[in-house]
């Protein structure tokens, strides 16, 4: 048997990071920085108005008030994109909407709300001091800066960030493409009747889904019966579109453990037994090149083995630290227990009191019980030599992706 730190030790010394690809901005959404990227501009690239308005000489309007306003002609409009009044000479004042570049001579913006709007003149009714509601150049970022470092993963503000600094195209590290395949005669399609002994298909639409919480691109294939030669085959003609692959079901001690029996001839995928509960039964190697992870087929077993072994895994592949989910810490509202030598992952109910957090097991922890799952929020995690845990205990728990 091997420890779950062994397995996931051998799992990362075999996966690489996923060579580097330059694509358009949109289609970058999600992927991975892989340069770091600089402004080749300052942003905001000139002085610029934060209102609508009218750029002026403070000093002009020092003594501007409701009682005693002050008149200025208007020498012109500044609209954003346009080019306007290049300068205003002292006495004069020129329109200015948010984001048209100053006047050289200006040194404040006056709302139009503290004006008449006027065009042809205007009156001021209030004073503004130097600099007022003006954007410097360079107040964002200054010309060379680095926003953003290789590494960062590029979601909204990422994407906006890189446009802004005039990036159509930026080099990433993609998202791995994840084969997901599920084995076992008994499987029907959701959606499709029931026959005698059958149950509906789960696994992969879980995992594919876990695939892109952890920053990939799953694709399910369908169902393969349990035959060893159909497995092979399956496994054979996805690896040119997969960067990895994962399998569930078919790997404990059965008679029909098929993915077991087609791997185990290739000589490149090894099958284990990890000091875990669930997921114990465990198999990866590489096909080609290609990660395969063979996981256990009870539904809970295949989920945990997953955040534990396959997200890691695909985060390193991502260029990213190579972390499960993470983890609070917490304090047992039960009694608990655990086998001896094993890691237990127990379903539970975590809650957020007062900046602390308490977790609640599950009343159904079998591997088969997906329910108990799906109305989790975190997995206790207890470690192998805990053996019972009373409440008031502090333990560690993995937060569920919500
Ligand atoms: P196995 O590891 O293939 O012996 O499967 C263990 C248990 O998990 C059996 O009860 C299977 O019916 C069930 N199982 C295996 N694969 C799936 C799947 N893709 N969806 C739902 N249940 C599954
Ligand atoms: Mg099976």
């Amino acid at each position: 048997m091997r420890s779950v730190e062994e397995h996931l030790a051998a799992i990362l010394g075999s996966v690489r990071e996923l060579p580097p690809v330059d694509l358009a901005l949109p289609d970058a959404r999600g992927a991975v920085l892989a340069e770091p990227v600089s402004a080749p501009v300052p942003l905001p690239p000139f002085d610029n108005s934060a209102m609508d308005g009218y750029a002026v000489v403070a000093a002009d309007i020092a003594r501007a008030s409701e009682a005693d306003p002050v008149t200025l002609p208007v020498a012109g409009d500044n609209m954003a994109g346009e080019p306007g009044v290049p300068a205003i000479a002292p006495g004069t004042t020129a329109r200015i909407m948010t984001g048209a570049p100053l006047p050289a001579g200006a040194d404040a913006v006056v709302p139009v709300e503290w004006t008449d709007g006027g065009t042809e003149t205007v009156r001021i009714t209030r004073s503004a001091p130097p600099g007022n509601h003006i954007r410097r150049a360079g107040e964002d970022v200054r010309a060379g800066q680095v926003v953003m470092a290789a590494g960062t993963r590029l979601g909204a503000a990422q994407l906006g960030m890189l446009a802004a600094v005039g990036r159509g195209h930026v080099t990433v590290r993609p998202k791995p493409r994840v084969v997901v395949l599920s084995t076992g005669t008994e499987l029907r399609e959701p959606g499709t009747p029931l026959g005698p002994g059958q149950i509906w298909e789960s696994n992969s639409f879980m995992i594919v889904a876990a695939v892109a919480e952890a920053g990939g691109v799953g694709h399910r294939h369908a169902t393969i019966d349990d035959e060893p030669g159909k497995v092979m085959g399956t496994l054979r003609d996805q690896l040119v579109r997969a960067d990895a692959i994962v399998t569930t079901g078919g790997v404990s001690m059965g008679a029909r453990d098929v993915v077991k029996e087609a791997l185990t001839g290739t000589g490149t995928v090894d099958f284990h037994k990890v000091r875990m509960r669930p997921g114990k039964p465990q198999g990866f190697g590489l096909l080609d090149g290609v990660p395969v992870f063979t996981l256990p087929g009870n539904p809970v077993s295949a989920y945990v083995a997953f955040q534990v072994f396959v997200r890691p895994a695909l985060r390193a592949m991502q260029g990213l630290p190579a972390e499960s989910l993470p983890i609070v810490g917490a304090v047992l509202t039960e009694d608990v227990t655990s086998p001896p030598g094993l890691r237990q992952y127990l379903r539970a109910h975590l809650t957020l009191t007062r900046s602390s957090y308490t977790a609640t097991p599950a009343d159904t922890q079998g591997s088969h019980q997906l329910a108990s799952l799906s109305s989790a929020n975190g997995l206790i995690v207890l470690p192998e030599d805990a053996e019972s845990l009373p409440a008031g205990s502090h333990v560690d728990v993995m937060r569920l992706p919500s």
